[in-house]
């Protein structure tokens, strides 16, 4: 089936009203949760063939939260779709008034390939309690992963409500040729700002999830040994391939060398003498990705690491050492396993570097003094963050995840995921037995009257 053919049976299967039925919304989210569970292993096996991440990774970061954004929707569907009265306005008097909540309509969901399954599923779900139909494009280099999600669409939805296109760029560029009436975007800023550039085309409203430089501040009061240990496993958890992942660190020169040493002893439990051979350590996508990263520690000086085996895309959990920002390292977002670690002595300093980059994703401080952290989460714009640990802010579905400026645009996650897909629609209803004069025309002597009621007067 073309794409043009598939799109126009979704515009046909919203008009015909089936996807405002709750009922029917439940069902298929029903399924979909049976359909996930039953494949988990299909499921962990495309992942480990993509990338080789752990099994334990892909339950830890993927299912189960695909699973529980799943049942969150399905718990709550029939309240917050509701219509929600609200105080009608004295000034309609008499009227009630309230928010319908109304799906946009065609989505098309455009995700990338690190969390393949997890950033895939967790917007369409959103999309689906919310009453939209769904174009799902993921990202064409976890082939496994969107050929397993494919079949599970395909076992669970009609084309006409959620079908998946596989494809590379091509593909994404002629989907984003077509009318949508939202779309939902995760991937790079890069490719963020064409998305943005085609919805702007047909004023499409958009979600974009992108990335950036997160910094993580460790102040000379946090406990080191806790922060060495959390920082090592929100950086190499996915092979360092996480939007969130602590980018860089900026620690007080005072206690740098001890972090170094508490830094090696961690990953050497999590990792054993050659990370390499530990089943836990995921692989870095392709070989491009593996030659970028290669490059930024060519020139530094590595503390930790800087092994790496092109052959198996591997490249080992790396400390740089006080690289220059004018360094390829500093210069753009990681995204694989290497974590450059900064010192500061003043705050003037930590001020400094972090506003010579855009306002990033997420922000991390390390510190048992409150009132550091809190001047450091209050001075500082980014998407989100974690006081005394790190990318944990993700798994709690009651805060917003997403981007500011370059980091991204809106947000989504429980009831959030519900909302970011749903028009709320207000609409007041008059009562027809009084009608009170004062609003028509002609206005001779009516000024007065019409004044306190607006309650202009002094
Ligand atoms: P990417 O932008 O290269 O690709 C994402 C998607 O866009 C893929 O499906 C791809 O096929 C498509 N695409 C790529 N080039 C395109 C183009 N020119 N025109 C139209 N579509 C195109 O991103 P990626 O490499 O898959 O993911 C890595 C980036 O995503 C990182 O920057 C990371 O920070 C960011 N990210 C953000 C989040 C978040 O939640 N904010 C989550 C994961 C990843």
């Amino acid at each position: 089936m073309s794409i043009q053919h598939i799109v126009q049976q979704q515009k046909d299967f919203f008009k015909s009203q089936k996807t405002k039925d709750i009922s029917f919304r439940k069902k298929t989210l029903k399924l979909l949760l049976k359909e996930i569970i039953v494949r988990e292993k299909d499921i962990i096996n495309a992942i480990h063939e993509d990338f080789r991440k752990p099994e334990y990774e892909t339950v830890m970061t993927e299912i189960s939260i695909v699973v529980s954004e799943l049942k969150l929707m399905i718990r709550n569907i029939n309240k917050w779709s509701k219509p929600k009265r609200v105080f009608p306005s004295i000034l309609n008097f008499p009227s009630s008034a309230k928010i319908y909540n109304e799906p946009f309509g065609n989505t098309l969901i455009i995700s990338p390939w690190n969390y393949p399954f997890q950033l895939a599923f967790a917007p369409l779900i959103g999309a689906i309690a919310a009453g939209n139909t769904v174009l799902l494009k993921p990202s064409e280099l976890t082939p496994q992963t969107s050929n397993i999600t494919k079949k599970i669409i395909e076992k669970v939805f009609q084309s006409s409500h959620v079908s998946v296109i596989e494809g590379g760029v091509d593909i994404s560029q002629e989907l984003l040729q077509l009318r949508w009436d939202y779309i939902f975007f995760t991937g790079s800023v890069s490719v963020g700002k064409i998305i943005a550039k085609a919805a702007a085309e047909h004023l499409t409203p958009t979600t974009l999830e992108l990335g950036g430089k997160s910094p993580c501040i460790i102040h000379k009061s946090a406990n080191l040994k806790l922060a060495a240990k959390r920082i090592a496993w929100g950086k190499f958890i996915n092979c360092g391939q996480t939007c969130i992942a602590p980018d860089y660190v900026l620690i007080h020169s005072s206690i740098k060398d001890k972090f170094t040493t508490l830094f090696k002893e961690e990953l050497q439990k999590a990792y054993g003498n050659n990370p390499e051979s530990s089943e836990d350590f995921a692989r870095i996508i392709n070989t491009k990705n593996f030659e970028r990263l290669q490059d930024m520690i060519t020139n530094e000086t590595v503390s930790i690491g800087g092994k790496t085996n092109k052959e198996n895309h591997y490249i080992s959990p790396t400390l740089v050492d006080s690289p220059s920002l004018t360094s390829k390292v500093m210069q753009e977002e990681i995204f694989g396993p290497i974590l450059p670690l900064i010192s500061y002595t003043s705050e003037e300093e930590i001020d400094e570097i972090i506003s010579k980059y855009e306002k990033p994703l997420a922000f991390y401080v390390f510190s048992n003094k409150k009132s550091f952290a809190k001047k450091m989460i209050s001075k500082h714009s980014f998407g989100g963050g974690t006081i005394n640990d790190t990318t944990v802010h993700f798994a709690n579905h009651r805060l917003p995840f997403g981007g500011i400026g370059e980091s991204g645009v809106g947000s989504y996650h429980g009831k959030r995921s519900f909302d970011t897909f749903t028009h709320q629609k207000g609409v007041v209803s008059r009562g027809t037995w009084l009608d009170i004069p004062t609003r028509y025309a002609p206005y001779k002597g009516k000024l007065k009257q019409l004044k306190m009621l607006l309650k202009l007067g002094s």
